[in-house]
């Protein structure tokens, strides 16, 4: 096991898919690799919770 270099679906930069990432993603029963980068991740979580409040 070691870190993987992968490409964001969003916005096309690489990120590091860390060994103790792979470890969590595991024990959480995910089989794939993440496709965002932890920045694109974090934006769009709070585009969700903020969507509702945008268009009021
Ligand atoms: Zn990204």
């Amino acid at each position: 096991m070691a870190d993987k270099t992968l490409i964001c679906k969003d916005c096309g930069n690489e990120f590091v898919f860390t060994e103790g990432e792979q470890d969590f993603f595991r024990e959480k029963g995910f089989d794939n690799d993440p496709v965002r980068c932890p920045a694109c991740r974090k934006a769009r979580k709070q585009q969700r919770n903020n969507s509702r409040r945008d268009y009021e």
